[in-house]
């Protein structure tokens, strides 16, 4: 099988197909791992630590899990006063494993985990640029810098701007969802999170709402139970994870059309300090102090910015030897935390349908028919409870 992208989906894929005795190369665009900042935390609930755990080695699904924090398993919304609007039990946990609960994860290192095993199937600096369908029924891929590959399947796990739903399904719509984020993170000072607020704490994901066409803040701590670094190395064989203390992931997001937000062409060009400027800019004066006091404590050097977009539904199209998994097919904006989990969801469901089709000789086609069907009504409507809850929360179109 060839899977394009190598990013959680793609990853959660790959090790799924190898526990089941399939071949597998992936082909990711950057050129090595740590090529583009990725992001800092990342919230997995039911469906992405069930995925994980069906399709990883289980002495590296442990090592995920060794490597989280487990913050209070509640989200909340305040006002810009910090008055509570809601405060609700984050999704339920998936009882898989130890994994009972959400865990917070740092994005980088649970990638890293997911490496492990897998790197002689990686190949970097392979962005795919076309793919042809041949006579026996095999497809191949074609790189932009001019490497082919072929194989029975091709799985496109390409994220937002996919380049195989590109050629798969041309008239699939991605909407920009009309959200700006400046996004980076608050590292604890000496190991010590005194210098922020204890609400922080309080749950898994807080979002300070302005209101809806108003800007907001977004703050989900990372407190790791065990040093991920340490944990690797405890591991056996030792994983190699860079070491990394806790922190709180802060982003700042508002509208695309908040008078004092750049395009987001001018946003990419600016500096880190420029994006913190935008992002106070933005904000305004009219805040609890402690929303002031954490952005004073915003790592610049952490700051990237983002544009949010969320996919529409598709019709159902002929299943044939090249499918999609993760923001490739269902792009969905962040304020429910599902698009990693649907990802790896995605992953895990292929695995089980391809793995069924290598055992009973049922054919490829139909095996990729059964996974495409669950996959899209199970998905779209998350990317619809998504855009609800964000047009609510935050804003989004
Ligand atoms: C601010 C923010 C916070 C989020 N928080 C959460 C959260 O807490 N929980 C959650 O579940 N989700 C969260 N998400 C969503 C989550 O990040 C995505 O849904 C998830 O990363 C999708 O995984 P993926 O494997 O489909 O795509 P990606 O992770 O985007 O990986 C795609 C990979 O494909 C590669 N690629 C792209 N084009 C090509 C090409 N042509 N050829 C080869 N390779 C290519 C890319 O380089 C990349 O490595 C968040 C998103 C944002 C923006």
């Amino acid at each position: 099988m060839i899977i394009v992208g190598a990013g959680l989906g793609g990853l959660a894929l790959a090790h799924g197909l190898r526990s089941n005795g399939i071949d597998v190369a992936l082909y990711e665009r950057d050129a090595h791992p740590d090529a583009r900042p990725q992001g800092y935390r990342i919230q997995l609930d039911e469906p992405g630590l069930a995925g994980l755990e069906h399709c990883l080695p289980p002495t590296l699904f442990q090592l995920c899990l060794a490597t989280t924090g487990t913050p209070p398993a509640r989200v909340s919304v305040r006002d810009r006063h910090l008055r509570v609007l809601a405060d609700k039990a984050a999704l339920s946990g998936s009882g898989a494993g130890n994994a009972a609960g959400p865990r917070a994860f740092n994005r980088p290192t649970l990638r890293q985990v997911m490496l492990s095993g897998l790197r002689d199937h990686v190949h970097y600096g392979a962005r795919l640029s076309a793919y042809q369908y041949e006579a026996d029924g095999t497809v191949t891929a074609r790189f932009a810098d001019g490497r082919t590959a072929s194989a029975d399947l091709l799985v496109g796990a390409d994220g937002v701007n996919s380049a195989v739903r590109r050629l798969l399904l041309p008239d699939a719509p991605v909407h920009d969802a009309g959200l700006r984020l400046v996004y980076g993170k608050i590292p604890f000072k000496r190991n010590s999170r005194s210098d922020i607020p204890d609400w922080v704490f309080e749950n898994i994901f807080t979002v300070v709402t302005g209101g809806p066409g108003h800007p907001h803040l977004g703050l989900g701590p990372v407190e790791f139970s065990d040093r991920p670094d340490r944990a690797g190395l405890a591991h056996t064989p030792p994983v190699a994870l860079s070491p990394v203390g806790d922190y709180v992931a802060c982003m700042v997001g508002a509208p695309a059309d908040h008078p004092s937000m750049p395009s987001f062409e001018q946003l990419r060009g600016l500096t880190h300090a420029g994006l913190r400027d935008v992002a106070l800019r933005v904000l305004g004066a009219d805040w609890h102090e402690d929303v002031h006091r954490l952005l004073g404590l915003w790592d610049t050097d952490s700051l990237f910015p983002l544009r949010i977009s969320t996919a529409a539904p598709v019709p159902a199209w002929d299943s044939g030897p090249v499918t999609l998994i993760g923001d490739a097919i269902h792009a969905m904006s962040p304020v429910l935390a599902m698009g990693a989990n649907t990802a790896i969801r995605d992953a895990s469901e292929l695995t089980r349908a391809l793995s069924t089709a290598a055992r009973t000789g049922e054919p490829l086609k139909d095996a990729v028919r059964t996974y495409e069907s669950r996959m899209t009504d199970y998905a779209f409507s998350i990317v619809a409870d998504s855009q609800r809850t964000g047009r609510q929360r935050v804003g989004q179109r």
